[in-house]
């Protein structure tokens, strides 16, 4: 289910310490550590999946709370409300795609612009 040698899976069994978000059944959520934004935090399945090359039809429902969580999430860290607010999602995957931590991620980042990068 994990990793040992995966920083993110690391992160989840709390061998790294994180500022959590969020965390349930399926997946886990804390703020990036060299935010490009004024909000910036992953999301994360709770077991190794190295990134979305790897998806498989079972990963629908995975990839679906995902989805459907990150503006509750983001509206949560403070992102104001579409269409003045909102928030950017972003998955890199493989080299590249920009992917550096091959446990898959979503980046959610919002906040008031300018923005460092993105
Ligand atoms: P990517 O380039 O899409 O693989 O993004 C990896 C992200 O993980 C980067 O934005 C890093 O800043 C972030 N990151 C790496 N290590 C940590 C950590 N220990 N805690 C929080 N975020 C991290
Ligand atoms: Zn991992």
């Amino acid at each position: 289910m994990t990793d040992d040698h995966c920083i993110f899976c690391k992160i989840i069994t709390g061998k790294i310490p994180s500022r959590k978000v969020h965390e349930d059944e399926q997946v886990f959520a804390f703020h990036d550590i060299a935010p490009w934004a004024p909000i910036h935090f992953l999301i994360i399945p709770k077991w190794h999946l190295p990134s979305m090359a790897q998806l498989a039809p079972e990963h629908a429902g995975l990839m679906g709370h995902m989805m459907t969580l990150a503006p509750k999430l983001a509206a949560q860290e403070g992102c104001k409300p579409y269409p003045d607010g909102g928030f950017r999602i972003v998955v890199n995957t493989g080299a590249e795609g920009g992917q550096e931590v091959h446990h898959l991620h979503m980046h959610v980042m919002g906040g008031p612009r300018p923005w460092l990068r993105g």
